[in-house]
């Protein structure tokens, strides 16, 4: 059976894991890697398809009221000046003038620095997290561009265009997965706070009346992410919602929620729900001189839409998904990845590798079965050691073609939770699969 606790592994557990299975590698590594920039392996490309197409199927492909874009990472450097980000993207750091350390000024605690532990810190200085590049042959300021620090502004600035081809009219929804890059001060623990990552971005576009319409969708969004997690198999005990209070709120928002799971370095953001008011919307329209106001023809009223952002990372989701689904048993290691999630579903091994007949039967069961799910064949090593790598990576089935294949026309089938074997027919066996997968 699946637990529902289990230990909080540590980082280095999972880093170790990540890198020993092929999840994630420190990007340019023989050379000394980047800070804050990260590779992803063949089982972490796997694993991150999977965590954006549960996002896109659930939250696009199986909604009438939400529609998909891919929109560019380098943009109008106006849409940056409109939306803020130039004058206010930024952290207070600070500076140790002894050893040289820098600090995000809302980390410290004391005006002592927090390595060598000299009061010798500089003022907070501002520095802007966005990544400036420059477009065309020339570089000077006109033609300065910045990679986005985020993928919503690009939704924000077609919404006139999105919302009149697709002929959607609010509430409806704007999704994008997309690269962002940010200049963090400060990244690590491991792809939590990266420089280049992905973000799955909901802009969700309500009518601002009747009074509480914004409200009762931005609560709906709020339970319907914390849902999400939940039917993704993460467990209950570590994801709590966090209602801003006060000061904690944006200017402009009138409520937000962050959805907060309990990491080993401790309980921070996975998830952010904004009620983010018209402000992008109005900036963009003040900006641009350009009218993005939706026009209703049954009312015949024009307004700008409130809007309601879901916003999360999808490396920050993947760990999140990594960490919560790894237990160490007495004698294996195992994630308890939700089957969709598993970046394989089957593994398929021939009990020995000398025997052709089992090899041909296995690899060709393994070979009819990947049209429909993505699998493995794994022939190394006696059975015992080829479920202790499956478990390790999270394949929820293995199946094992032996000699009693040959006659009976069967093979055992063997659970990673449950660790139980059933002997299921060759003929049977995808649409038993199918079933024990849909979950
Ligand atoms: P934090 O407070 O952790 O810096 P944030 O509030 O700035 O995050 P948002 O701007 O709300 O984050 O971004 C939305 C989501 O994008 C976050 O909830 C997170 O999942 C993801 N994200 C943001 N910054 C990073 C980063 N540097 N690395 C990985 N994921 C990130």
């Amino acid at each position: 059976m699946t637990s529902t606790t289990r230990p909080t592994p540590s980082m280095d557990e999972i880093t170790a894991l990540a890198k020993r299975r092929g999840f994630i590698f420190q990007s340019s590594e023989i050379y000394g890697g980047v800070n804050g920039v990260w590779d992803y392996g063949p089982l972490g490309v796997e694993l991150k398809r999977n965590v954006r197409e549960a996002w896109w199927r659930d939250n696009v492909t199986l909604r009438d009221d939400v529609v998909g874009v891919e929109t560019a990472i380098l943009m109008n450097t106006d849409v940056w000046r409109a939306s803020g980000h130039l004058e206010n993207f930024h952290d207070q750091m600070v500076d140790c003038k002894t050893c040289k350390k820098r600090w995000r000024a809302d980390h410290l605690t004391s005006d002592r620095c927090p390595a060598c532990g000299n009061a010798t810190l500089t003022e907070p200085r501002d520095f802007n997290m966005m990544f400036k590049t420059f477009i065309g042959a020339m570089e000077d300021a006109s033609s300065t561009a910045y990679l986005r620090p985020e993928t919503a502004q690009g939704i924000f600035v077609d919404f006139k265009l999105i919302a009149q081809t697709a002929r959607m009219k609010p509430p409806f929804g704007v999704a994008q997965i997309g690269k962002a890059f940010r200049n963090e001060i400060t990244p690590g623990n491991f792809t939590f706070r990266s420089r280049e990552f992905e973000q799955m971005e909901l802009e969700f576009f309500v009518p601002g009346k009747p009074d509480g319409e914004d409200l009762k969708w931005y609560r709906y969004w709020v339970d319907e992410r914390y849902d999400w997690f939940m039917r993704l198999g993460m467990l209950p005990s570590r994801l709590h919602k966090h209602e801003y209070e006060g000061d904690e709120l944006a200017h402009y928002s009138k409520a937000t929620t962050d959805l907060e799971y309990d990491w080993p370095f401790g309980t921070s953001e996975l998830e952010g729900i904004a009620h983010r008011g018209v402000y992008e919307l109005t900036q963009h329209v003040e900006a641009s001189g350009k009218d993005l106001a939706f026009f209703d023809e049954e009312s015949k009223e024009k307004y700008l839409p409130t809007v309601i952002e879901p916003s999360l990372g999808v490396d920050r989701a993947l760990l999140a998904f990594l960490i919560d689904a790894y237990e160490k048993e007495a004698e294996r290691t195992v994630l308890r990845f939700h089957p969709r999630l598993a970046p394989f579903k089957v593994a398929v091994f021939p009990l020995v590798r000398n025997k052709p007949d089992i090899v041909e039967v296995a690899t060709r069961i393994e070979k009819s079965l990947r049209p429909s799910f993505r699998t493995t064949l794994d022939d190394s090593g006696n059975v015992g050691k080829r479920y202790y790598r499956q478990d390790e990576i999270g394949t929820p089935y293995c199946v094992t073609v032996d000699y009693e294949s040959l006659e009976q026309h069967d093979v055992t089938v063997r659970d990673r939770d449950t660790k139980e074997q059933v002997r299921v027919s060759i003929d049977k066996l995808e649409s038993y699969l199918r079933e024990k997968l849909s979950t």
